[in-house]
């Protein structure tokens, strides 16, 4: 299948290259040039089908057509190790709990298909070591870091930046060792992904290395996020409440709900979405008014719906054809700031006993203010809430139970590699590997 750029001044291209090269040409983000409807029988029997059957067969409907199918079901099934059960919250309102991956949270699910889509395509190309390069404030370097883990012919090398993201998070891609190397940053995160960036430009480097990204835009990272929304459905039409199903997702750059409008497309019987942000409301305000005016962001509890100018939003714009009417008919809504979060938070978790974390709070509450009677709600548990962990103790004023999972990361050994922010220090560091 091609994939086009939402700004539609480079031509189509394919999957393979549309994968490597992560941005388009012209800076537009990648779409399929068709989003294939689903057969009505698929939707009836869903719910007899495992997670990974029904992520195969969506999966299937993007890439089949590029990848031979035992590949392409290995790549599903490798991704998907985890379960993402939907938990009762109380009536009518379910968590999709997105933590149970590695690093515990949403952004495995696509960062360990791209590590493999991009895998089988280094393999068959052949030739030189691919260097992945990554800028992180925290959660995405090390769900790119654990994804990529052990993947031959790939090497990742993740920036952050010093004294800037969490123990935890540190963690989580500094102790892995193999083809994964930390680079200690002496600057801020604008210093880590400007130091990416300039790389990208810079030919000699590019002829010495093949470099590549694992951002977030990319559709190999983007596209894998549909599979849990059919999941959803398929859990909820168990328990006889697939009806009037409402989705509400937690957005930054809105990468993950589109996904879930992605899977409406296929036919889907999503009611309607909720888009729940925190104080950085450029789609809210959007939605409002049909302007769209990003800003500088703002630092919240929910940090990683800080941003200012959500980059999917091309992609919602291309799927609506730039119609704020056909966008608000979809999808709705709301709005939280820190206060908000933390009484939400400490609600339900007195209410209920359910421990949210500060995005999945955004998440709730919305559906908790908006669901209609007759509506069944699904918010989606972007992360597990130990990995704010400082935050959510102060909230509730409890400890709180670390998964294991967690704790083993925090048992290993850091290893990174302080570097400075300019750039020609950076070079000559990678022009040695
Ligand atoms: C990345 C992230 C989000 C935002 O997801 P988008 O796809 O950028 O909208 C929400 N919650 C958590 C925990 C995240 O890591």
């Amino acid at each position: 299948m091609n994939y086009y750029s939402t700004n539609k001044q480079t031509p189509a291209t394919g999957l393979h290259e549309a994968v490597v090269k992560g941005l388009a040409p012209d800076k537009g983000l990648y779409m399929p040039e068709v989003i294939k409807q689903l057969p009505r029988e698929f939707f009836e029997h869903l719910e007899e089908l495992s997670f990974q059957e029904i992520a195969y067969k969506v999966a299937d409907a993007f890439f089949g057509e590029d990848v031979p199918a035992e590949t392409l079901r290995r790549i599903v099934y490798d991704t998907l190790s985890f379960d993402v059960p939907a938990v009762k919250v109380k009536e009518n309102i379910y968590s999709l709990e997105l933590f149970h991956g590695p690093t515990l949270a949403f952004k495995d699910v696509g960062a360990r298909f791209m590590a493999r889509l991009l895998g089988y395509f280094i393999k068959q190309e052949g030739k030189r070591r691919v260097n992945v390069l990554v800028a992180t404030s925290g959660d995405t370097g090390s769900a790119v870091a654990n994804g990529f883990l052990g993947v031959e012919g790939i090497h990742v090398y993740v920036l952050y930046p010093k004294g800037k993201v969490s123990e935890i998070q540190e963690k989580q891609f500094t102790t892995l060792g193999r083809n994964i190397t930390a680079l200690e940053v002496d600057g801020v995160f604008d210093d880590c992904q400007a130091l990416v960036k300039s790389a990208f430009m810079d030919e000699k480097l590019n002829t010495h290395m093949k470099l590549t990204s694992a951002n977030s835009i990319n559709v190999a990272r983007f596209l894998p996020q549909a599979f849990y929304y059919f999941y959803a459905y398929a859990q909820m039409k168990k328990l006889g409440k697939a009806d009037n199903l409402v989705i509400c997702v937690p957005s930054g750059n809105f990468g993950n709900i589109t996904a879930g409008l992605f899977g409406k497309r296929m036919g889907l019987p999503v009611k309607r979405f909720i888009a729940a942000n925190n104080r950085n409301d450029i789609f809210y305000q959007y939605l409002q008014t049909g302007i769209y005016a990003p800003k500088a962001s703002v630092a919240t509890i929910a940090n990683a719906m800080d941003v200012g100018d959500p980059s999917n939003f091309a992609r919602i714009f291309d799927l609506y054809k730039g119609s704020h009417a056909a966008v608000k008919e979809e999808i709705s809504g709301a709005t939280y700031n820190d206060e908000q979060i933390r009484e939400t938070v400490r609600t339900v978790y007195n209410e209920t006993g359910y421990l949210l974390d500060p995005h999945g709070a955004c998440g709730y509450r919305a559906l908790e203010e908006e669901l209609c009677p007759g509506e069944t709600g699904v918010f989606l548990e972007t992360a597990h809430p130990a990995k704010f962990r400082d935050t959510v103790e102060s909230i509730i004023g409890d400890s709180i139970e670390i998964p294991a999972k967690l704790q083993a990361f925090m048992e290993g050994t850091k290893q990174s590699i302080p570097i400075s922010k300019d750039f020609e220090s950076f070079k000559a560091f990678l022009m040695k590997e």
